[in-house]
């Protein structure tokens, strides 16, 4: 058996573990689907049925026109980087392991913008309106939170 329950709490291996990442934590119905429909792999947003403008964060009525009507369409999951920043401390032991980490505003080809993490990146070679893609990163056993990548597979890179 292990003597760690002779340890100190603070020094034992279980209390030195990072905790799980957390989770969104969804207020409500329509905020709740969105998460809901990331986990097939896709993002989607909601597109006003009267003006056809597509709206993040989820809402029950369109900014635009105030129109109550929305269908849930897929994104493309292309976009360009918005705004960005790089982050050195960890707010959360969840995160420590990943800093310094890529905090950013991504402006995807539906016109929303979307606050997101951009992964795999050279943080020294980041600029505005570079193109980015749609990835998911696994939190806990198998919740699929959308991040972005540098899009590489355009021609004019490389
Ligand atoms: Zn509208």
């Amino acid at each position: 058996m292990s003597d760690e329950k002779n340890l100190p709490p603070k020094m034992r291996a279980s209390a030195q573990k990072a905790p799980p990442k957390p989770q969104p934590r969804p207020q409500d119905p329509v905020e709740q689907e969105f998460w809901n429909r990331c986990q097939d792999g896709n993002l989607y947003f909601q597109r006003c049925g009267e003006c056809g403008t597509f709206r993040h964060l989820p809402r029950y009525m369109c900014a635009k026109c105030g129109s109550p009507d929305f269908s849930w369409e897929q994104s493309s999951g292309k976009g360009t980087l918005f705004s960005w920043t790089v982050t050195h401390q960890a707010l959360h032991p969840a995160f420590a392991a990943d800093i310094p980490f890529v905090s950013a505003v991504v402006e995807l080809e539906e016109g929303v913008r979307m606050a997101t993490r951009l992964i795999d990146c050279d943080r020294d070679k980041l600029e505005l309106d570079l193109p980015v893609t749609l990835d998911f990163e696994l939190i806990g056993a198998d919740f699929r939170l959308p991040v972005f990548r540098p899009d590489t597979n355009l021609p004019h890179e490389g």
